[in-house]
């Protein structure tokens, strides 16, 4: 791996998507580069190689793409958390609030079992309401979320401290303001 391979680069930017103002960090390039997405899973893993993670959970969408790469890397299972009405078997759902109005993700109720150590991932974490959400319903089925980990970070929006602040370490491997 090359500590020096410029993944913001692999990242291209959309201006007004999907709305006026919002610069849209879009991944789709960075998942197209092998190089890129190599070191991206590499980089994401690494300081989890050895704590045994029973599961990797990837919130719909692109945190299904990332989670099933990470969840192989590390042996260990996927689990997808989606949004309301997707899963076909039993779920645990909760609400979580976007700029405007609320939005509802589930997993199904047996994807986790108490006391397993889980690894969440999505490809970009900017308020954390989704995964504040994401962090709720694995609690709810007792597991033991050891990281959570994104490719990007918006440190202006405030959520690695909000998930920091409920006791989940947070990994990011690219800041855009
Ligand atoms: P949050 O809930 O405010 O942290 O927003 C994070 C969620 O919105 C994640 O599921 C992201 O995939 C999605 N999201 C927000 N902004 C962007 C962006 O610029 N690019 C890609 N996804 C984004």
């Amino acid at each position: 791996a090359d500590a020096q391979f410029d993944l913001a680069g692999a990242i291209r930017t959309i201006p007004d998507y999907p709305k006026p103002g919002v610069m849209f960090r879009d991944i789709t390039t960075l998942l197209a580069d092998p190089v890129a997405f190599g070191e991206t899973v590499e980089r994401l893993v690494a300081p989890f190689r050895d704590i045994g993670a029973d599961k990797v959970a990837g919130v719909e969408a692109r945190g299904f793409i990332l989670g099933g790469a990470l969840a192989h890397q590390l042996s260990a299972g996927f689990v997808p958390i989606r949004k309301r009405g997707k899963l076909p078997h039993e779920t645990v759902r909760v609400a979580y609030s976007l700029e405007y109005g609320l939005d509802e993700i589930e997993m199904h109720r047996d994807a986790v079992k108490a006391g397993e150590k889980v690894i969440l991932t999505d490809d970009l974490i900017a308020t954390g309401g989704t995964a504040e959400g994401a962090v709720k319903l694995l609690r709810q089925l007792g597991a033991e979320i050891v990281a959570a980990c994104f490719v990007i970070d918006l440190p202006d929006l405030g959520g690695r401290k909000k998930l920091e602040a409920l006791g989940v370490p947070v990994r990011t491997l690219v800041e855009f303001e």
